[in-house]
């Protein structure tokens, strides 16, 4: 690497000029909860983890943010400079939607299709590759499930000067190939999980050598490799504190967005796999329910092949198949769970972000199961009447909102987040059509 694109110039700002509609503060729900979120315990001694636990996996300016009960954290200038090449992100109303359903209500999307990489994932990608950079990580680890997280890591791991090495759940590495020559356009690497480069993926291929893997095997693999390399650190794409806490700008601008036109939503429907785009989007309005007695209904949208806000049991548990991971007070369908490879890849995880978990089991979120047909019917039916082909992950909230204005009787606003865009996932429409 040359003097002048070091990683220490990287990370400067540039001096570009930011809009002030990108929003200054991440919002950490934390804050607002009337009770504590059960916290992460240490696998061997199921102690609550401290920092120095997970130091050999994240940068300590992240780790601060996974414990931080503070209500708002400041956004680095640099990142808030990457961040204003797409945002604010757009907010919709869908009028032709509406009038294609024939309903009173209104409805309004948050699009983060918009991103370089076509999904919400950048808004943590470039924050955590931020924050590994100026503590002097050279290289990030992870997993992928559709490819959606490996291509955002990939993409921020170019723009501050890091190398990328992903694994990518077998299934999805098969099926989707362009996920992965988007990650090797930015120069990241990325290898079908399990795979023989690690002792949990030998392992995993001795089990069963014909897996379509699962994104608890590919979380083993990736942590494995970072545990081993003082140079090396692990990046997560959903689940954990900090991430949700970078999320939140989505649902921070959704808000501002709708008072500046004087609406207030009613009901917000997101996407839930790892959790982190349901809950960036929906947890500034839950805090504001809680500070402010503002009633904002919040609907989970599953898929029901992965069920598990709707079926999993709420207790500690690991975040992947090896069990390396810290335990975790989560909605799960086991570690060991597997998945059809249904073609939201996205939402093919055994757990759920224990935030999101834990709010839910405090009543302040509610939770729905969607069938996979039904979720292509609803993300065909946006398609056609607003244009924009919804990633498969996005359509499971796009069903949940066209079911419940169908059913309305008022002019009540719905609000989806429509977390990316399905255009490098054209073979799962083309199966579904
Ligand atoms: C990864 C992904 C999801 C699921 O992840 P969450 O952490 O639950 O947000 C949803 N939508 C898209 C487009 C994705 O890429």
């Amino acid at each position: 690497m040359s003097e002048t694109t070091s990683v220490k110039s990287l990370i400067e700002p540039t001096g570009a000029v930011v809009p002030s509609t990108v929003p200054t503060h991440w919002y950490n729900l934390a804050a607002d909860l009337p009770e504590p979120c059960p916290p992460a315990l240490n696998p061997g001694t199921q102690e609550p983890l401290g920092p120095d636990d997970l130091a050999p996996l994240f940068p300590m300016g992240l780790i601060m943010q996974e414990v931080s009960t503070e209500r708002e954290v400041e956004i680095p200038q640099t990142v808030r400079e990457i961040y204003a090449l797409w945002r604010p992100s757009p907010l919709i109303r869908a009028h032709r939607l509406e009038r294609a359903l024939g309903t009173p209500a209104k409805i309004f999307y948050k699009y983060e299709g918009v991103s370089p990489a076509g999904s919400h994932k950048p808004n943590t990608a470039v924050a955590q590759a931020y924050y590994n950079a100026v503590e002097g990580t050279t290289k990030l680890t992870t997993e992928t499930g559709a490819g959606q997280w490996g291509a955002s890591l990939s993409f921020a791991c170019s723009l501050l000067g890091l190398d990328c090495e992903v694994w990518q759940v077998r299934s999805s590495y098969d099926q989707k190939p362009y996920r992965r020559f988007q990650m090797e356009t930015y120069g990241g690497v990325c290898h079908p999980s399990p795979s023989d480069l690690t002792e949990s993926g030998r392992a995993m291929l001795a089990a069963d050598p014909d897996t379509t893997g699962s994104l608890g095997m590919a979380i083993s693999e990736a942590v494995e490799v970072a545990a081993q390399d003082p140079n090396t650190h692990y990046a997560l794409g959903s689940v954990l504190n900090h991430v949700l806490l970078h999320q939140s700008v989505i649902g921070i601008e959704a808000m501002d967005q709708l008072d500046q036109i004087g609406e207030r939503a009613d009901v917000i429907f997101g996407c839930a796999g790892g959790g982190s785009n349901l809950a960036g989007l929906t947890f500034p309005f839950i805090g504001r329910n809680v500070r402010e007695g503002t009633s904002t209904q919040i609907v989970a949208c599953e898929p029901a092949a992965c069920p598990s806000l709707t079926q999993g049991e709420y207790r500690y548990d690991h975040g992947d198949v090896a069990g390396l991971t810290p335990l975790l007070k989560m909605h799960t369908l086991g570690k060991d769970f597997v998945p059809l490879p249904i073609h939201a890849g996205g939402l093919r995880y055994h757990g759920m972000a224990p935030m999101v978990s834990h709010t839910l089991n405090l009543g302040l979120m509610t939770a729905i199961a969607v069938e996979q047909e039904d979720a292509f019917a609803a993300g065909v039916e946006f398609a056609r009447a607003e244009g924009i082909i919804p990633a498969p992950e996005s359509t499971h909230a796009v069903a949940g909102a066209i079911a419940r204005a169908r059913a309305a009787t008022t002019d009540e606003t719905i609000l989806i987040g429509l977390s990316g865009n399905g255009v490098l996932d054209l073979t799962a429409y083309a199966d579904y059509v």
